[in-house]
Order: C-alpha cells, then sequence, then structure tokens
C-alpha cells in the first residue's frame, strides 16, 4: 500500500477506521469520510498521521451527491486522486420484521447503503479509469454476510441492500475489467463494533462456527489485500470474512 491514496467512507469508527490505521502503517495515504462524528474522526486522523503518512478527513453523507463530490475533490487536492476506494459506510435500522418496516426507514438504508455506494464507485471509476486519463485502482464494497443470510426478523432491509451492492460488485467489475479497475466486495460476518445494538453482540456470536464476532482489524485485513496489488487477478470476487458460516 505504500504511497497509494485510500479514500475510505465511513472511516471514523468500526471497520472503516481499523482500515484506515491499517492502511496508514501500510504507507498509504488516507482520506476518510465520516458523517458526523468529528471526535472519532479526529482520532483516527492522529493515528494514521502517528504512521508518518497523510491524512485529511471530511463530513459527508455518501448518500448526498453533493457531498460525494466535495469529497473527492477534497482527496484529490489535499492527498491526492485515489488509487483505492473503500465503500465502506453503512447503516442498519432497529431489529424489526418486514411488516412493521415505515416508509422512511426503507428510504434511508437503501440510500445511504446501495446510492452511497454507487455514487461512490462512480466517482471512483471517472478518476481511476485508464479510458478517462486515470491510472486505474482497485474498488473494495463492504458488504455483508447478511447478503447471503437475509437476516430473518432482524433487517431483511438492509440484507437487500448488501445483496445489491453484490449484484453491483458483480456488474462493475466485469465493466471496468479492461480500464485497469478491479472490483471486489468483502462479507463480513458479526464483527464486534457500534453498529449493534444492546446485546445482539453476546447473543449472535455462539452460532457463528467459530463461537466469536470478528474484529474490525481482521476484516480491515481481507478489505486490504483485495485493495492492494496482491490482489492483482482478483476481480468480482464476494470474500466471506465471517468465521465459517
Ligand atoms: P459503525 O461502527 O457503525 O461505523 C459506521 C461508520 O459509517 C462511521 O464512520 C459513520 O460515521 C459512517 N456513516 C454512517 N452513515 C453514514 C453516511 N450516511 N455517510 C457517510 N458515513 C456514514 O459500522 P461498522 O460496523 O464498522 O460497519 C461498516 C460497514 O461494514 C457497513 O457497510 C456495514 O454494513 C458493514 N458490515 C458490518 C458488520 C458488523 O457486524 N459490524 C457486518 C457486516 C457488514 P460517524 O462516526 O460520523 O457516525
Amino acid at each position: 500500500m505504500e504511497n497509494k491514496t485510500i479514500l475510505i467512507t465511513g472511516g471514523s469508527r468500526g471497520i472503516g477506521a481499523a482500515t484506515a490505521i491499517l492502511a496508514a502503517e501500510r504507507g498509504a495515504n488516507v482520506f476518510i469520510n465520516y458523517r458526523s462524528n468529528h471526535e472519532a474522526a479526529t482520532k483516527v486522523l492522529e493515528s494514521c498521521r502517528t504512521a508518518g503518512v497523510k491524512a485529511e478527513a471530511l463530513a459527508g453523507n455518501v448518500g448526498m451527491e453533493d457531498d460525494v463530490l466535495a469529497m473527492f475533490e477534497a482527496c484529490s487536492n489535499k492527498i491526492g486522486t485515489p488509487d483505492v476506494l473503500v465503500n465502506n459506510a453503512g447503516i442498519l435500522h432497529k431489529l424489526d420484521r418486514v411488516e412493521n418496516y415505515s416508509a422512511e426507514r426503507l428510504h434511508e438504508v437503501v440510500t445511504v447503503n446501495i446510492v452511497g455506494a454507487f455514487l461512490c464507485a462512480r466517482e471512483a471509476v471517472r478518476v481511476m479509469s485508464k479510458s478517462r486519463g486515470g491510472s486505474g485502482g482497485s474498488i473494495v464494497n463492504v458488504s455483508s454476510a447478511a447478503a447471503y443470510l437475509g437476516s430473518p426478523n432482524e433487517y431483511v432491509d438492509y440484507a437487500a441492500t448488501k445483496g445489491a451492492i453484490d449484484t453491483m460488485t458483480t456488474g462493475l467489475a466485469i465493466e471496468v475489467a479492461t480500464e485497469g479497475i478491479r472490483v471486489n466486495a468483502v462479507r463480513p460476518g458479526i464483527t464486534d463494533t457500534d453498529i449493534h445494538e444492546g446485546d445482539r453482540l453476546e447473543r449472535v456470536s455462539p452460532k457463528i462456527p467459530m463461537q466469536r464476532a470478528g474484529t474490525p482489524t481482521e476484516i480491515a485485513e481481507t478489505i486490504l489485500f483485495l485493495a492492494s496489488d496482491a490482489s492483482s487477478y482478483v476481480s468480482g470476487a464476494h470474500l466471506n470474512v465471517s468465521g465459517g458460516r
């Protein structure tokens, strides 16, 4: 990752923050987007800079086109054109059955998890594509094991957005394969971050074959494998990082 520029959405906490710090430790210059938690973002930037690389951040909602455009512009101006996009920002609503979902809930999860990922991927393709004068690059989409489990009685809506991310990964990987851009997805299983409400982590972990949740750094390791030249012949892959399930 030495001297590469990596742009990570949702980089202030959880999997995104772990990816930012690990990338910095491997010599990448880091740009993070986050929604609103300035304090958490500042801590991530400090950790990255301690590793001796450039690190900058901009708050914004990935579901809003203007915010995505501002994020890519700030990354290019302050750090450089991104070589890697980690499409990581994602949200989850309260555990509930489909019969109780409001239209507002559905619009929000689709806007952030699908529209946001598409807008960021679109901007990444525009700057990375060799046919547009770019140098190529790697897009890593953070999907979820929920895409193949469906998450019944919990969040079928969220699971469906991750199914969409898997499909986008398949299609976009083929679309840009001759343009120097690789597109892959990681599918984390339950991972120890703030995204989970209440005691869900403790309840679900014993059902995992490895009987534990993953750590954000374990997910980050796989993201950075797909981001790096070590995976130069891998595109369109959906890699489960889910403790055996
Ligand atoms: P997290 O700890 O809740 O962190 C979410 C991050 O996304 C934060 O940096 C947050 O910013 C940012 N964010 C939220 N909404 C945003 C928006 N609209 N625009 C821009 N940034 C936004 O989440 P996580 O568990 O690390 O999850 C990261 C990704 O992994 C998600 O796509 C999630 O679906 C996926 N995933 C997680 C798990 C798991 O078990 N944790 C499993 C499978 C997949 P603020 O700090 O400003 O709020």
